[in-house]
């Protein structure tokens, strides 16, 4: 490695890691970033959806040209299981975004912004100040580990359970025949360039999606195997093995995405945990890209202030932790239901297009007070539903409280780790 010592060692170039890598470049700290392969294959290789609001708040450009897969003006049907139910969501304002290309344009950025980027370096341990690696060690005051689900783990952490994993593929493909696809699109009445989302096929999260602008079509497929479901790539391969008018694969690929909520302990000593390392994934969809992002920039903005690693992590958490864990408790409540019932929940207006498109765009669900009435009307019709419901929906409100209460610092991170779990029934995350 070319550095002896730096201000910031960034292990993993991805998303996360490029941006904070550029964030701390640009307000003047020595920074390296490495990753364990070449660095035009660092991060996520395919299509995501981005909420654009994510851009903004990280103080990123917003994808342009090439980058911009899809501009987040179409529409989003929502079909529960492979229909005939279904919801339409209208301005969520989620980008899709070529995620090869996002991932280069922010290396570029951080490069350009005097930060040092090496490829093919495997960061293997931190040991007081030095980020142990396989060609070398550097001297650093901070360590951020952006280096994924299953990376280098710099701070100890308790494994993603599998029931917490969705395993994701993702692929663009060739049209192959046109009038074909234009007759499969029309078949389920959605127009060209808008997406058509499948749930609840493979168990309650479960989720295909696909969107095609005519001579391409880009397909997204997501389950949890653990609970006995075909995982995303095989879901792809079933539905592409019966649509003969999609062809070649141009890009993609396909990997496991951590579902549950945050780590409760983001930062300990010089080490910060960022993006999917830090499990910071919006658990509704399996999305973690503007979340990275966002943190990011929240982490750069602590380093630079002088505030460290723990001031990051209080004040991440403080913000958004509650959104984060309100949507993994609604994802552990959707991972029970059946497509019927799915179904059922859009038909009495229990899910309407409101709730499900800030879902989609990843912000906290607004009541409209008009529906309430609706809503009451179809709960009482289903008390079992109901009760399920509003018991995950306690649990949501004392999310939201519970972590706007965040430590600021790590004494009581224990207890509060321990109120947090007892609330949301699950288990407390070890905290040395
Ligand atoms: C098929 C699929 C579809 C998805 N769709 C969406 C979506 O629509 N929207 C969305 O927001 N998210 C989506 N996601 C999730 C999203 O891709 C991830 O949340 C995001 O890529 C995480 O970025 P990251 O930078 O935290 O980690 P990664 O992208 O995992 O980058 C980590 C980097 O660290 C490197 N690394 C690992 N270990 C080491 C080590 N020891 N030393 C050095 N380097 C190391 C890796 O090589 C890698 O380049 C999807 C995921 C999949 C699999």
């Amino acid at each position: 490695m070319s550095a002896k010592s730096v201000d910031v060692v960034v292990v993993g170039a991805g998303s996360a890691g490029a941006a904070a890598a550029a964030a701390c470049a640009r307000g003047g700290m020595s920074v390296l970033c490495v990753d364990r392969g070449p660095l035009h294959e660092a991060g996520a290789r395919w299509v995501n959806g981005v909420p654009g609001w994510a851009f903004d708040t990280a103080g990123i450009a917003r994808p342009a040209g090439e980058e911009l897969y899809g501009a987040g003006d179409q529409h989003f049907h929502l079909v529960a299981g492979w229909g005939p139910t279904r919801l339409v969501m209208r301005g969520h304002g989620v980008l899709e975004v070529d995620m090869r290309l996002l991932v280069e344009r922010l290396q570029r950025l951080a490069a350009d912004c005097g930060a040092r980027l090496e490829g093919q370096v495997t960061a293997v341990r931190m040991k007081g100040d030095r980020l142990e690696t396989d060609r070398g060690e550097v001297r650093t005051r901070w360590a951020i580990d952006a280096s994924g689900l299953g990376g280098a783990t710099l701070l100890p952490c308790s494994p993603v359970r599998p029931s917490d994993l969705c395993a994701a593929a993702q692929y663009v493909h060739e049209v192959r025949e046109h009038a074909a696809a234009r007759s499969f699109f029309e078949r389920h009445q959605v127009p060209l360039g808008h997406t058509l989302c499948f749930t609840g096929i493979a168990g309650g999260f479960s989720a295909l999606n696909l969107r095609s602008d005519g001579d391409r079509v880009s397909l997204l497929a997501g389950s949890i195997p653990a609970e006995g479901h075909p995982s995303g790539s095989e879901l792809l391969r079933r539905f592409i093995s019966e649509q003969r008018w999609i062809g070649a694969r141009i890009f993609g690929g396909a990997r496991a995405v951590p579902l549950r909520r945050p780590y409760d302990r983001l930062a300990g000593g010089r080490v910060a945990l960022l993006g999917d390392a830090a499990c910071q994934v919006f658990a509704a969809h399996g999305s973690g890209v503007g979340a990275g992002l966002v943190a990011a920039h929240q982490l750069a903005a602590s380093l630079l202030g002088g505030g460290g690693v723990e001031e990051y992590a209080a004040k991440w958490h403080r913000r958004w932790g509650g959104l984060f864990a309100s949507y993994d408790l609604f994802r552990r409540f959707s991972q029970s239901l059946s497509s019927a019932q799915i179904a059922r929940m859009m038909d009495g207006g229990l899910l309407d297009a409101e709730l499900a498109t800030d879902g989609l765009a990843q912000r906290h669900p607004r009541i409209d007070l008009r529906a309430f009435p609706r809503k009451l009307f179809a709960l009482g019709r289903r008390p079992s539903l109901a009760r399920r419901l509003g018991a995950v929906g306690v649990r949501m409100l004392a999310a939201r409280a519970l972590y706007a209460r965040h430590p600021r610092a790590q004494k009581g991170l224990r207890s509060w780790s321990r109120l947090v779990a007892f609330a949301l029934g699950d288990t407390p995350d070890p905290i040395d």
